[in-house]
C-alpha cells in the first residue's frame, strides 16, 4: 500500500502531534506513524512545567489540559540536610496516557491522518525531492511518500540510526517512575517536589500529584551517573530516607509497577536535519540535562520544525533545514549550562548550599524561579562569583 502526503511525520508523542498539528492547521497534509496502538503509556514524570504550557498554548490546546491536568503553584525543593525552598512556577501534572491521547486528538481534529501500528524500519531519497518511508505493518511492509519527513520517536537510538540522523548511540540519562494513589496527602500540598538526596548521587528524586490523588513518584540520573546505579535498589532506598516518600507509600495504594526509561538530553548526539528529513523532539536530545524535563523542548521543537517547512517550503531542502538549525541554535546556550552544571548532582554539599542559599536570599531565589520560567540566564550556575554568593554568604 503506497500514500502520499505532504509531510510524514514518524513518532506521535508530544513532538509529532505538535509539528502535525501545526502543519496541518496551515492546509499541508500530513500521514502521523507510530508503531504503537493508542491511547499508549510513556514512562515519565508527567510534570508540564511553563515551557510546556506556553508550547501548548500555542497549539491552542492549553485550556484543555488545564480541564483534566493537576495544576501545581510551585516547585518545592529539598536538600540532603531537609532544608526546603517553594519557587514560584506555574506547572501542571497528568498521566502521559491521558495527555498524549489529547495531543493526539487535537492532531486528528485538524485532519491529520493517524496510522497506528506502523514501525518505522528505514527511509529513502527518492529523487532528491520526495522520500519513500518504510514501516512495519505487522509483518507485512508498507510505504510512503512526502517531501519532507519529521523524526520523533523519542530517546531510543535505533530509529534515529536507520534515519540517518545519529551520531552517539548513548542516551545521557535514566529515570524510573511509579503511579501511588493517597487522597490524604493530595489534600496536604500541590507543589511538584524535587528532592536532592544522597540516595540519588548523580540526580535527584521527585514526588509530583496528579489528578485522582495519584503521584507521580520517582528518580532519575543524569550524565554519566546512571552507568553506575541500580535505579531500583536506589528507589527503595531513597523511599526508605524521604520522610513525604514513606507517607505516601505506607497509606497509599500502589497502581503501577516501577517502570524506567532512557532520556536523550543536551541537544547532542544527533543531527537536527539531513535534507528534507528533520529531528524533532527528544530524538534530537531535546529533554533537559539536568532537570530531565523534555514535553515542552519536544512540542516547541515539533513546532518550530513545521514552521521551518511552512515558511521556507518553497525555496527547498537547503533553506528549510537553514532555518531549523537557525532556531535550534538559540536553544543551545542553556542547554550548554545544564550540562555542564550536571555535576552539581555529585556534590550533595554543594546542592545543600544551593537550596539553603536560595531560600535565604531573594535575588538567588529570583535567578532560580527564572530557571524554570525561561525568565532569566542559567549561567550562574557556572560562574565563579556565583558559587561565591552561594558558599559564603
Ligand atoms: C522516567 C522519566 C520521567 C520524565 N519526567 C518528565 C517530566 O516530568 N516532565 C517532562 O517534561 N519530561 C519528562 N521526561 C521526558 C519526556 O518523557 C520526554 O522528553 C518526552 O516524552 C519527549 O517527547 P517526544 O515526543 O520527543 O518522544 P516520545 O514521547 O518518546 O514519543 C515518541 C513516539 O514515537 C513512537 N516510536 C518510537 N519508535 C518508533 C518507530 N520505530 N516507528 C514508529 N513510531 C515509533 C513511540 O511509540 C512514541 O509514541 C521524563 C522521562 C522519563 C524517562
Amino acid at each position: 500500500m503506497e500514500r502520499a502526503y505532504d509531510v510524514v511525520v514518524i513518532g506521535a508523542g508530544p513532538a509529532g502531534c505538535a509539528a502535525a498539528r501545526t502543519l496541518s492547521r496551515a492546509g499541508l497534509s500530513i500521514g502521523l506513524f507510530d508503531k504503537a496502538v493508542f491511547p499508549r503509556d510513556k514512562t515519565c514524570g508527567d510534570a508540564l512545567i511553563p515551557d510546556a504550557l506556553h508550547a501548548l498554548k500555542k497549539l491552542g490546546l492549553a485550556q484543555r489540559v488545564a480541564q483534566i491536568s493537576y495544576s501545581v503553584h510551585g516547585m518545592r525543593l529539598i536538600s540532603c540536610d531537609g532544608t526546603e525552598v517553594v519557587i514560584r512556577a506555574h506547572g501542571a501534572c497528568m498521566q502521559r496516557l491521558k495527555l498524549d491521547e489529547l495531543l493526539l486528538d487535537g492532531a486528528i481534529e485538524t485532519g491529520v491522518k493517524f496510522l497506528p501500528g506502523h514501525d518505522f524500519c528505514a527511509v529513502f531519497d527518492e529523487n532528491e525531492k520526495l522520500y519513500r518511508v518504510e514501516f512495519n505493518k505487522g509483518g507485512e511492509i508498507v510505504s510512503a511518500h512526502a517531501p519532507w519527513v519529521l523524526l520523533a520517536t523519542g530517546a531510543h537510538p535505533a530509529p534515529i540510526k536507520r534515519a540517518g540522523l545519529l551520531l552517539n548511540a548513548e542516551c545521557r540519562s535514566f529515570a524510573v517512575r511509579q503511579y501511588v494513589r493517597n487522597e490524604p496527602l493530595a489534600k496536604k500540598f500541590n507543589e511538584l517536589i524535587f528532592v536532592f538526596d544522597t540516595t540519588v548521587r548523580g540526580g535527584y528524586g521527585w514526588i509530583f500529584p496528579g489528578p485522582d490523588a495519584v503521584f507521580n513518584i520517582g528518580i532519575g540520573f543524569f550524565g554519566s551517573a546512571h552507568k553506575h546505579t541500580n535505579p531500583r535498589r536506589d528507589y527503595e532506598r531513597f523511599i526508605a530516607k524521604l520522610p513525604l516518600a514513606q507517607e505516601l507509600m505506607r497509606d497509599g495504594e500502589i497502581v503501577s509497577p516501577l517502570r524506567g526509561a532512557p532520556l536523550r538530553t543536551g541537544l547532542s548526539g544527533t543531527r537536527f536535519a539531513d535534507g528534507g528529513l528533520l529531528g524533532i523532539g527528544e530524538c534530537v536530545g531535546t529533554t533537559f540535562p539536568l532537570t530531565g524535563e523534555g514535553i515542552g523542548k519536544a512540542m516547541e521543537t515539533g513546532i518550530l520544525a513545521a514552521e521551518a517547512i511552512i515558511g521556507k517550503c518553497q525555496l527547498g531542502r537547503a533553506a528549510v533545514a537553514q532555518t531549523y538549525k537557525r532556531s535550534m541554535d538559540v536553544l543551545q546556550p542553556k542547554f550548554a549550562v545544564y550540562r555542564k552544571a550536571e555535576f552539581l548532582f555529585n556534590w550533595p554539599y554543594l546542592t545543600n548550599r544551593l537550596v539553603r542559599h536560595t531560600r535565604r536570599n531573594e535575588t538567588t531565589r529570583g535567578k532560580v524561579e527564572g530557571l524554570f520560567n525561561e525568565t532569566t540566564d542559567p549561567a550562574f550556575l557556572l560562574t565563579l562569583p556565583g558559587w561565591m554568593k552561594i558558599l559564603f554568604h
